[in-house]
C-alpha cells in the first residue's frame, strides 16, 4: 500500500506512474484542497479532479479538464455577459456538479470527490486533505487575491506579480479527512510528490494531524523532487519557493520537509543528503512509470 501526496501535474503524473507499478486498489492520493472554490454555483477542487482525471486517462494534454470537452456552457455565460474567467468545460462541470450535489445532501468533501471517481471508473482512493474549507490566498500589490484568481486573472503562471505573502484560510479549525489518516496508517511507503511544496504539498502537510502521521507512521518516506535540471517546468513553483525562503533545486525538498523525509529522488544530487539521482522528467507513460518504479525500490533502501 502506497500513499502519495499530491498537488497538481507533477503529482498526479508520479500517481499515474504508481498505479501502473502497485495496481489500483494499492494506491491512495492525498490531494491540496486550498485551490478549491466556488465558481458557478459549483464546487469546483482543481487539484484532486486533475489528480482523478490523470489517474483515469481522461486528463487534457493542456493539463487540467477533461480530454475532448466542449465549452459550450461558458460560451453562453460569455454570451450573456456573465463573467466566465475561470473556464469549466461542459463534461468537467457536469462532474462538479455531481459532487456539489452531495455536499449540498450534507454528505462529506471526502465521499463526494470519491463519487467523481467512480463515474470515472476509477478504483484507487482520491482523497481531499479535509472535509473542512481551506481556501489559499496570495498578497500581491497589497490586496489578497483567492489563489484561482491570482493564477489566472493575475497571470501567476507566468510569475507576473511579486508575491508579498500566503495565507491558507480556514487551516486553524480544518481537520484532516479520516480517509486520508487511515490510508497513511497503513501504508508501507509514503510519497511526496513533485508538487509545488509552498502551495500544494505544504498545505497538505499543514491540516492538523496529517504531519504527524506521516511523521510517525514508522515507514519509509520519500519526497520526489519537482525540479527538473535546477528549475520547475510548470507553473510559479519558484515565485513560492522564493518567498518561502526555500533554496531552487534538489536541497528545496529537504528543507521544506526538513526531518519528515527519509530521502529524496532527484536529478542532481544534495550534499550529505539520501538522494536517489535518476531522470525525473515525466513525459510519457514508460517515464512515470520507470520513476515510480525506481521510487518505491529507494524507499525499499530506506530505514525510517
Ligand atoms: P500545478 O498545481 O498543476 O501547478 O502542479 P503541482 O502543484 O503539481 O506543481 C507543479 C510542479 O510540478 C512544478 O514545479 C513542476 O516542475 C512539477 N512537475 C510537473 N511535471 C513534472 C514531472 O514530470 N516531473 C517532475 N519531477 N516534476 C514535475
Amino acid at each position: 500500500m502506497v500513499t502519495v501526496l499530491a498537488g497538481g501535474t507533477g503529482g498526479a503524473r508520479l500517481a499515474r506512474g504508481l498505479l501502473d507499478v502497485v495496481g489500483a486498489r494499492e494506491l491512495a492520493v492525498i490531494a491540496n484542497t486550498g485551490d478549491d472554490v466556488e465558481m458557478y454555483g459549483v464546487h469546483v477542487s482543481p487539484d484532486p479532479d486533475l489528480v482523478a482525471y490523470t489517474l483515469a486517462d481522461v486528463i487534457d494534454d493542456q493539463g487540467w479538464g477533461i480530454q475532448g470537452d466542449t465549452f459550450q456552457v461558458m460560451d453562453a455565460l460569455e454570451r450573456v455577459d456573465r463573467p466566465a474567467w475561470f473556464r469549466l468545460g461542459d463534461r468537467d462541470l457536469a462532474m462538479c456538479l455531481m459532487r456539489t450535489e452531495l455536499l449540498h445532501a450534507g454528505e462529506r468533501l471526502t465521499l463526494a470527490h470519491a463519487e467523481v471517481c467512480r463515474a470515472l471508473g476509477l478504483e484507487t482512493e482520491v482523497i481531499p486533505m479535509s472535509d473542512d474549507p481551506v481556501r489559499t490566498q496570495v498578497k500581491v500589490r497589497g490586496d489578497w487575491l483567492p489563489f484561482q484568481e491570482f493564477m489566472i486573472v493575475e497571470g501567476g503562471k507566468d510569475g507576473a506579480p511579486e508575491i508579498e505573502d500566503v495565507q491558507l484560510i480556514g487551516m486553524d479549525e480544518a481537520e484532516p479527512s479520516p480517509e486520508a489518516i487511515a490510508a497513511i496508517e497503513r501504508s508501507e511507503v509514503v510519497i511526496l510528490g513533485p508538487s509545488n511544496p509552498v502551495i500544494s504539498i505544504g498545505p497538505i502537510l499543514a491540516v492538523h494531524g496529517i504531519q504527524e502521521t506521516v511523521a510517525e507512521c514508522g515507514v519509509p518516506v520519500v519526497a520526489v523532487s519537482p525540479f527538473i535540471r535546477g528549475r520547475s517546468i510548470k507553473g510559479p513553483t519558484e515565485d513560492f519557493c522564493r518567498w518561502a525562503g526555500l533554496p531552487v533545486g534538489t536541497d528545496c525538498v529537504f528543507e521544506a520537509y526538513s526531518d519528515l523525509i527519509d530521502g529524496a529522488v532527484a536529478d542532481e544530487p544534495a550534499a550529505g543528503r539520501a538522494v536517489h539521482v535518476t531522470e525525473t522528467l515525466m513525459d510519457s507513460p514508460d517515464a512515470r512509470r520507470r520513476l515510480a518504479q525506481e521510487t518505491l525500490e529507494f524507499a525499499a533502501t530506506l530505514a525510517s
